[in-house]
This record gives C-alpha cells, sequence and structure tokens, in this order.
C-alpha cells in the first residue's frame, strides 16, 4: 500500500458535476489500497472572481485581507468535496493549509513555504479518511496570519505535502492530458510528452507554461518527488515529470527541444534617460527589490555619446506593474532618470531544451522562424537551455505556431484535447 498525493485544479471541480466526478477518482484510489490526500484548488474562475470584487472595493487590494478573502475559494472546494466523498460512503475530512501544517513566511500574496508539519494530515489517513487540504495557502510562522502562495500555488502545496509524507508520487489532475510541446489552447498540433526532465520542466515553468506552476517543479526537484501530470477527465496517463528518465537515458534519444512556452502576464517598464555612470542599475533594482517585485529580462541601450544617457527595460508580472512604478517614482531623484514608460501589450515566447548546449543552430533557427512569421522581437534573454523573446502581445499565438512548426514538433496523429477550463 503507497501514499499517493492528488492535486486538483479549478477547472476539474469546476461546479457540483466536476466535484462528484473527482470524488469519484479519489474513491478508486482508495479502493486501490493507496493512501490518499487531495490538494484541492478553488472552483473554475473563483479566485478571479473573488479579485474582480476585491478591485471593486479597493483599487489595488493587497496583503493579509486580501489573502483572508483568497482562501475562502478553496475552503469552499474542500468542504463539498469531502461531502462528496462521504456521499459515496467514504470518511473524508477536510482541512485548510493552517491545519495541514503549511507554514510560510509572511509576505503575503505571493508566500513561501518554510516548514510542512502534516500531523493532522498523517492522523486522519491513519484513521483511514481520505484526506482534503485547501491548495494554495498556509500560515506565516511569526505572525500566525494566512498567507497565500500567489497564484497556481496549489501545484506547491501538493508537492511540499507529497515530500512531507514522504509520498510515492504527487499526481497533478488538470483539464489537459499531460505537459505538451505547446499550450494546446493555442497549438491544436502539440504533442503529449511522455516524460520531461525536472530541468527542462522547471524552464518551461518559468517561462509561462502554468501546467505546472515553476515552484512546484523547483519543490519536487530538490526532494527528488516524482510528479505525474494527467487528465481528470480521461482515464489517459499522463506526462512523468522527475530527476531521472524512469526508462533510463540509453533508451530515449533525449529531444533537443523539448518545447515552447509562452506569457502574456508581463508587462515592461523602461526608464528612459538614466546617466551612464556607474551604480544607477543597483539603484533601480534595489528599489525594484525592496518593493518585494521580481523581474524578469533586462537590457539596457548603448547610451548616446552626446547625452550621456541610457534606457533600461526590465520586464516583471502585470500584477506588480504599478507597484514597480511607484517604487521608481519615489527613488526618481536618487536616481536621476527622465521618464519612466509602461508597456503591458507584450508576450514572451521561450524555446526550451537541454539539447541546446550542444546544438549550435538552434538560436539561428529560432530567430528564422520568427523572420518568416513576420514577428518583430524586442528582448532576447538565453539561458544554457533556453532562448527567449518579447513581441507585441499580439502575434504571440503565431509566433508560437511558427516555432512549434519550425522545430518538427506538431503531431501528426491526434489533436490535442482541452476538456475543460477557461484558459483565464
Ligand atoms: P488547473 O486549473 O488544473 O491548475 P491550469 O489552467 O493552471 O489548470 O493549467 C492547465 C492549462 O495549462 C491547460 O489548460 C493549458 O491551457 C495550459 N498550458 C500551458 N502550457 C502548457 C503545456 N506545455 N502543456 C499543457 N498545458 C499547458
Ligand atoms: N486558486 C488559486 C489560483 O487560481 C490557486 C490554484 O488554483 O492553484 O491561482
Ligand atoms: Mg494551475
Amino acid at each position: 500500500m503507497g501514499l499517493v498525493v492528488q492535486k486538483y485544479g479549478g477547472s476539474s471541480v469546476a461546479d457540483a458535476e466536476g466535484i462528484k466526478r473527482v470524488a469519484k477518482r479519489i474513491v478508486d484510489a482508495k479502493k486501490n489500497g493507496h493512501q490518499v490526500v487531495v490538494v484541492v484548488s478553488a472552483m473554475g474562475d473563483t479566485t478571479d472572481e473573488l479579485i474582480d470584487l476585491a478591485e471593486q472595493v479597493s483599487p489595488i487590494p493587497a496583503g493579509r485581507e486580501f489573502d483572508m478573502l483568497l482562501t475562502a475559494g478553496e475552503r469552499i472546494s474542500m468542504a463539498l468535496l469531502a461531502m462528496a466523498i462521504k456521499n459515496l460512503g467514504h470518511e473524508a475530512q477536510s482541512f485548510t493549509g493552517s491545519q495541514a501544517g503549511v507554514i510560510t513566511d509572511s509576505v503575503h500574496n505571493k508566500a513561501r513555504i518554510i516548514d510542512v508539519t502534516p500531523g493532522r494530515i498523517r492522523t486522519s489517513i491513519d484513521e483511514g479518511n481520505i484526506a482534503i487540504v485547501a491548495g494554495f495557502q498556509g500560515v506565516s510562522q511569526d505572525k500566525k496570519d494566512i498567507t497565500t502562495l500567489g497564484r497556481g500555488g496549489s501545484d506547491t502545496t501538493a508537492v511540499a505535502l507529497a515530500a512531507a509524507l514522504d509520498a510515492d508520487v504527487c499526481e497533478i489532475y488538470t483539464d489537459v492530458d499531460g505537459v505538451f510541446t505547446a499550450d494546446p489552447r493555442v497549438v491544436r498540433k502539440a504533442r503529449k510528452i511522455e516524460w520531461i526532465s525536472s530541468e527542462d520542466m522547471l524552464e518551461l515553468a518559468a517561462s509561462g507554461s502554468k501546467v505546472l506552476l515553476h515552484r512546484c517543479v523547483e519543490y519536487a526537484r530538490r526532494y527528488n518527488i516524482p510528479i505525474h501530470v494527467r487528465s481528470s477527465f480521461s482515464g489517459l496517463p499522463g506526462t512523468w515529470v522527475s530527476n531521472e528518465n524512469p526508462q533510463g537515458d540509453t533508451q530515449v534519444e533525449h529531444a533537443i527541444i523539448s518545447g515552447v512556452a509562452h506569457d502574456v502576464s508581463e508587462a515592461k517598464i523602461t526608464v528612459v534617460g538614466v546617466p551612464d555612470k556607474p551604480g544607477e542599475a543597483a539603484v533601480i533594482f534595489r528599489a525594484i527589490a525592496d518593493a518585494e517585485i521580481n523581474i524578469d529580462m533586462i537590457v539596457q541601450n548603448v547610451s548616446a555619446a552626446s547625452t550621456g544617457l541610457t534606457d533600461i527595460s526590465f520586464t516583471l508580472p502585470k500584477a506588480e506593474g504599478h507597484k514597480a512604478m511607484n517604487a521608481l517614482e519615489k527613488a526618481k531623484s536618487a536616481i536621476g532618470f527622465e521618464s519612466l514608460r509602461y508597456d503591458d501589450q507584450i508576450g514572451k515566447i521561450s524555446l526550451v531544451g537541454a539539447g541546446m548546449k550542444t546544438n549550435p543552430g538552434v538560436t539561428a533557427s529560432f530567430f528564422q522562424a520568427l523572420s518568416d512569421a513576420g514577428v518583430n522581437i524586442e528582448l532576447i534573454s538565453t539561458s544554457e537551455i533556453r532562448i527567449s523573446v518579447v513581441t507585441r502581445q499580439d502575434d504571440v499565438n503565431e509566433a508560437v505556431r511558427a516555432v512549434h512548426t519550425a522545430f518538427g514538433l506538431d503531431s501528426d496523429s491526434d489533436e490535442a484535447v482541452v476538456y475543460g477550463g477557461t484558459g483565464r
């Protein structure tokens, strides 16, 4: 008998029917002799609806009360799911993140898990129950306030619990059949990947493939937890994400490219007319860091010799745009820039694959594909196993499809199925 942690995303529990369907699946796992711990997200687009509501009463909701509000979404689904399981004649108990022992730091709206003490969950499953845990939430170690882990954070809750409970596997159930070579909502010819290394998955997730959250993959890699991403709507096997290929490296030739990711959740800020002297970038990015904002790409233009001024652009989550602009305005006299420009009509396309390290032609083919599709590139950044470009948001879908085709990733059989969700 093994212990399995199953996580069901919002699209899998979007309505009462969905909850009943998921309850059956959970009961089946229990009947197969497993101890089952379930992590559940808020129903459908509940979190977005709660955010919309908050924005109607306060222009930029944040902090403690915002977390209190958002965690309500997962409390609804956990209780309903436990009821649906009981209705099938099995015992289930639901727990908030705090009750489940998910301890975080105190950065509201994007807290990090620092410890998991799942004593109550262990007791509950040892007594024969199915334990249902509200995803995406925890309690801060110092102030004992309720926190949330950032959008998509239920994935992280699941892996963190799997690690703390020493589970055999963490199953992430969603509205597609696994991890594909591109988002199936954009590329109908995307191909399901049977196994992907944590390394490549981490890069895809960090580049916007929201099928798994990057923090969750990071956690799984550190604690060596295999993840099985699959559909809660079909019975098909999904995608395994792990540090080592379960088939052994010799059997399966590594694909050069794992996939294409895209992200339209970022904005670009340009600091115009920055004096071109040592220390300027340090002051700018200190101001951003002090506001607890993570940035992604950075470019600095060559300064015009006549003016001695340069422009620095960087990308960041749109949700942090307002905070970043305020932080820079406040630091204006220390930095000495001329003006700020904010652009939220950008998109990012990334090509990911460990095989890039040893295949010099990849970058050239990537740019060629974008050029053939008539897509203009605004920013470029690379890592050993990834190339990313920023383009106009309107060009993103076309660019993803062009790159997917150019790298021979299009499948020639079944079209990728999207079972549910709104893609929001
Ligand atoms: P959940 O509600 O289950 O957490 P999400 O919406 O967070 O689901 O994640 C699943 C979605 O991720 C899919 O519906 C799909 O549109 C999107 N997605 C983006 N990139 C990929 C990819 N490479 N493979 C599979 N799905 C992807
Ligand atoms: N409900 C939260 C969100 O929509 C967390 C999650 O679904 O993982 O972001
Ligand atoms: Mg998700």
